[in-house]
């Protein structure tokens, strides 16, 4: 006999606020969500401590409890919220062909994105030591914690320029380590970069370690090398920013789904619709500007609702 191929009738890749908002506002429509929760259950929050920017939170909240909450809000209502990972979809006919864990396969009438995106880190053994006790990959997520100290921010393209820019606004000085020996900046920013007075741009700069412990010192001091003349240099930090760009995480759906030169998901401006009926993306994985978890939140409750009036006008 053959297995009986379950049919869901909104299923969420993802579950960061994006994929949790959107799951509230689909079961309160009763749209049946299924989240499937991928490789990191509760996303890029779960790995951040304090939350001091979403609204509500008057005290602030930490990242993994932050996440708890929006999951049992999601399920109060009855969202049902699996471990797994899609491993395979098919977005060329509706309803659509979905395979899980690379065994399951189940069919979606509408499927909201909500993959997010993943920092990319140096890959050296420091930056996992003190994650979390000075090491950073989010300026407007950290940046408050180093209020009037010395910070460190890696990168030269678009993000280090706003992440540099912006916390030079809450430090006492920041020092950006750019590998080449120009920034990959637009020019608005470079000038921005240039013109901020306790900003320094080391160019020809890489990291050689961190220093600190792990636990109340954190972060002291950062090892900077000189690619051209070996020469080291040390400076003192409170804290480290990671800030050489994200990958979206939209391997999944290559050759199915426009994409920017980035590879973050197009969305019909001011829907979270994609250019194939009944998909939708929210957060970080169509949004490569804001990228804060009420925005992700936002533009979750937007897929939710375009998805609810998608399968409504199916049904007329
Ligand atoms: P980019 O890829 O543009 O820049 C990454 C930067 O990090 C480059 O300077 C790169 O150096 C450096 N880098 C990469 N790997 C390492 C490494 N291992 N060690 C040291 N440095 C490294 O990423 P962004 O996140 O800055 O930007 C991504 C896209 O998003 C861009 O198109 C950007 O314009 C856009 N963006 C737009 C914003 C806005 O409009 N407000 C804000 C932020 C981003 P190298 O140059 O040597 O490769």
């Amino acid at each position: 006999m053959q297995e009986e191929i379950e049919n869901i009738e909104t299923l969420i890749i993802g579950s960061g606020p994006a994929g949790y908002t959107a799951a509230i506002y689909a079961a309160r429509a009763d749209m049946k969500p299924v989240v499937i929760q991928g490789l990191q259950p509760g996303g890029q929050l779960t790995t951040t401590t304090d939350v001091d920017n979403f609204p509500g939170y008057k005290d602030g909240v930490m990242g993994p409890e932050m996440m708890e909450d929006l999951k049992a809000q999601a399920e109060r209502f009855g969202t049902d919220t699996r471990w797994g990972m899609v491993t395979k979809v098919d977005l060329s006919n509706r309803p659509f062909k979905v395979e899980i864990d690379n065994t399951k396969n189940v069919i979606a009438q509408t499927i909201i994105i909500a993959t997010g995106a993943t920092a990319k880190w140096l890959g050296i053994n420091d930056e996992k030591r003190l994650n979390g006790y000075g090491v950073s990959a989010c300026a407007t997520c950290d940046g408050f914690f180093y209020k009037g100290k010395d910070v460190v921010v890696v990168g030269g393209g678009d993000t280090a320029a706003e992440e540099a820019t912006y916390l030079a606004k809450l430090c006492t000085k920041v020092t950006m380590l750019v590998r080449k020996d120009y920034l990959r900046a637009s020019k608005a920013m470079q000038h921005r970069v240039m013109a901020t007075k306790n900003l320094t741009v080391l160019f020809n700069h890489e990291t050689k370690s961190i220093n600190g412990e792990p636990g109340p010192i954190g972060v002291e001091s950062v090892t900077a090398i000189n690619n051209i003349t070996n020469k080291e240099i040390i400076i003192p930090a409170s804290g480290f920013f990671v800030a050489i760009g994200h990958k979206p995480n939209t391997d999944l759906f290559k050759d199915q789904l426009e994409m920017d030169e980035n590879g973050y998901l197009k969305v019909i401006p001011g829907t979270a619709s994609t250019e194939v009926e009944g998909v939708y993306a929210a957060g970080d994985v169509a949004d490569h500007v804001y990228r804060q978890a009420v925005t992700s939140a936002g533009t979750g409750c937007m897929a939710a609702l375009d998805a609810e009036r998608f399968l409504s006008s199916q049904a007329t």
